[in-house]
């Protein structure tokens, strides 16, 4: 139920700035997350083409999905390593003294929509268009009850 979380939460938040920026139609979502944050990322896609079929908006979007390496310091070298290689033993110093730095996380990478104007300026005529879609920032991590 990890994915289904994620999923609502990134349907979500995406919704809420497309509304803002009066964007109708999403064309991709990118999430980045990290290596040992468990997500699956066959469940994900899964998730998201059952969950985003009930919004209009995200009809067709595709969702991509980035790895963050798992980084984890050690507090007596000072010094990061591998976690996935080597877990919560430092391998310079043997220290159990470490923690996580990276990979536990996932964030909203980036959002293509598609330009919402090109039908508008087919009728009108008075627009002007670059023709490209665009692009929405979006910002802050999902956290993981
Ligand atoms: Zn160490």
């Amino acid at each position: 139920m990890h994915e289904l979380g994620l999923v609502n939460y990134v349907v979500e938040q995406v919704s809420k700035i497309a509304e803002e920026q009066n964007v109708k139609k999403i064309h991709s979502v990118t999430l980045q997350f990290g290596e040992v944050s468990g997500i699956v990322t066959s469940y994900l896609h899964d998730y998201w083409l059952w969950y985003t079929k009930k919004f209009p908006m995200f009809e067709g979007a595709e969702l991509k999905t980035e790895e963050i390496p798992a980084v984890t310091w050690c507090d007596d070298c000072k010094i990061t390593y591998s976690t996935v290689q080597y877990g919560k033993t430092c391998p310079h110093c043997g220290s159990g003294n470490t923690w996580l730095l990276r990979g536990n996380e996932m964030m909203i990478k980036e959002v293509e929509v598609e330009d919402v104007d090109a039908e508008a300026d087919a009728d009108s005529g008075a627009k002007p268009s670059d023709g490209a879609g665009g692009k929405l920032e979006a910002s802050g991590e999902y956290r993981p009850q």
